[in-house]
């Protein structure tokens, strides 16, 4: 079987949604999602969106300021510009398509503050549901389109490359037994982060670095991957044993919540003065690391025992009644957290209109390397990043379908099917990369790690196998391995990467 579309689009998160519904409806549209349409890292995202609403210059000026200090300034300035000058448009844009955010009773936006941000500039909705509602409003959009198919429950395997080396589709497997090609005349990555090449995450756990681990086999420049941010307050449950970790947002601590040790003494002050609980991710993180170690202990808490507990029940439903179900009222006990891999600050290198170094590849939202994070994404910049960069792509595609054609000609390899179990070989990356790969690195740990991936990516290689699994446990080890290699070659300490020898 094959299928054949102007644009294909693999994922269904923020950064998909929003590039199919800005593609030309003159134009055929496949998208596809490795599970179903509305499961995503977009739709767990709590804290809200980043964006200077007014024309203020001072204002302006601070968001791409933030931005630029959160990266250890070695972000691209003229992606960071691009984000911050386009913000309004894209905002604009999404509530055309029916998202809204929280207003007061003056109807003007409720601004909050995160980590990092010297303002109030975060847009937020239902609260901390503002993921679940923004993506939500867009699948139903979506839904409605009669120029864009969605086919749910498949999985691009691997990209098609034509014979003078352009992108032409994908090849996918669909339920885990019809494999097919798409052909497309334009193809966009958006399959999100790499949360499941870690041993613990806030992620989904079907992150699996896809999208990095298929540009890279198609010869896609892959950029900065050292730098993985750590979420510094993470649920901390000592008897589970899921991956996943449930987020408690930065917007808390916005809000005036603080951070405390186990001896219940706060400690932010010791690290950054002035920011305290609202330094960037980097920094918070890595003082709780060290607050754990100086205290033999794996956590440290959240402090809310000051702020009234209807307040936090109404400003943040989720958290409140996710921690509930752990035994903890916010407002009234102290919540055990710890930080845990977040959000992939690299990817897969794009200029500012989303196009990849292969021709017809575009890459867009948190997959990309779109060149604004640097060494550490500010808070609530990501789904900024997923909405400007998804307009700039699907804008330049608008213009180049009226000339483009379809590409396709290689034929699809036929692979063996066997019932092998990855499970075991993923812990083993997950414990690792936590281990040697986590907020702190050193020679000897990253050196070892990478003969141990290097080893385990052989061995799947001499094996292919047509299954979901497989192709995921590769992206896996390749991302992995990518963000080894680049975690050994940037020898000094910055943003999200610490090196102590
Ligand atoms: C708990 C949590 C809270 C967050 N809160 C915020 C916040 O408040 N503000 C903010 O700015 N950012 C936040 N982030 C980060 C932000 O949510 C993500 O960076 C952003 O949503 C990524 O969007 P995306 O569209 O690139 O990817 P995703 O939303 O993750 O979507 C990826 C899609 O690709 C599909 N896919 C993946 N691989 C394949 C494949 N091989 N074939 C087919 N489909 C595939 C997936 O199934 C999914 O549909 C948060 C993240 C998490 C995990």
């Amino acid at each position: 079987m094959e299928r054949y579309t102007d644009v294909l689009v693999i994922g269904s998160g923020l950064a998909g949604l929003f590039t199919a519904l800005n593609i030309d409806p003159k134009y055929k549209v496949i998208m596809i999602a490795k599970e179903h349409l509305q499961n995503s890292n977009s739709m767990l995202a709590q804290g809200g969106i980043a964006a200077e609403l007014n024309n203020d210059p001072i204002l302006h000026e601070s968001h791409f300021e933030d931005t630029l200090k959160a990266g250890s300034f070695i972000n691209d300035k003229q992606a960071v510009k691009y984000l911050v000058d386009n913000a309004l448009v894209a905002i604009e844009t999404l509530v055309k398509f029916g998202a809204h955010f929280d207003k007061d009773e003056k109807n003007q936006y409720l601004l909050t503050k995160e980590g990092g941000h010297s303002h109030k500039r975060i847009l937020h909705s239902g609260g901390d549901a503002s993921g679940y509602n923004t993506t939500k409003s867009l699948t139903d959009d979506l839904l409605a389109r009669e120029n864009i198919q969605v086919i749910e429950n498949t999985i691009a395997l691997d990209l098609i490359r034509s014979k003078d080396g352009k992108c032409a589709g994908a090849f996918v497997l669909e339920n885990d037994e019809l494999h097919y090609s798409i052909h497309a005349k334009m193809t966009v990555l958006a399959t999100g982060g790499i949360g499941s090449v870690y041993g613990s995450t806030t992620n989904d756990l079907s992150a699996t670095g896809d999208g990095i681990g298929m540009a890279h086999r198609i010869g896609a420049r892959i950029r900065d991957m050292e730098f993985v941010q750590f979420h510094p307050t993470a649920l901390y449950l000592e008897d589970s044993k899921s991956r996943r970790r449930f987020l408690i947002t930065e917007a808390l601590r916005g809000e005036g919540a603080t951070l405390v040790n186990v001896e219940e003494q706060r400690f932010m002050q010791k690290y950054d003065p002035e920011r305290m609980e609202l330094a960037p991710r980097d920094v918070v993180s890595q003082a709780i690391y060290r607050e754990m170690y100086d205290t033999w202990t794996d956590h440290v808490y959240i402090d809310t025992r000051h702020l009234d507990p209807k307040f936090l029940e109404k400003r943040f439903p989720t958290v409140f009644k996710r921690v509930k179900e752990e035994g903890y009222i916010m407002g009234i006990d102290l919540i055990p957290v710890a930080p845990c891999e977040h959000f992939m600050c690299g990817g897969v290198y794009t200029d500012l209109q989303g196009k990849t170094t292969v021709e017809n590849l575009y890459a867009v939202g948190e997959v990309a390397s779109s060149g604004v994070h640097g060494a550490n994404r500010l808070a609530s910049n990501s789904l900024l990043e997923c909405i400007v960069f998804a307009l700039s792509a699907s804008k330049q595609m608008n213009e180049l379908l009226e000339t483009s054609k379809l590409q396709s000609d290689p034929k699809m390899e036929v692979l063996p099917q066997y019932n092998y179990n990855y499970k075991p070989i993923r812990k083993k990356i997950g414990d690792y990369m936590d281990e040697h790969v986590g907020i702190v690195r050193n020679t000897k740990g990253l050196t070892l790690t990478k003969s141990v991936l290097d080893q385990i990516s052989k061995n799947l290689l001499k094996s292919p196998n047509l299954t979901r699994h497989y192709y995921e446990t590769l992206n896996i080890v390749t991302t992995a391995q990518l963000i080894t290699e680049a975690a050994l070659r940037r020898e000094e300490s910055i943003g999200c990467h610490l090196r102590i020898e």
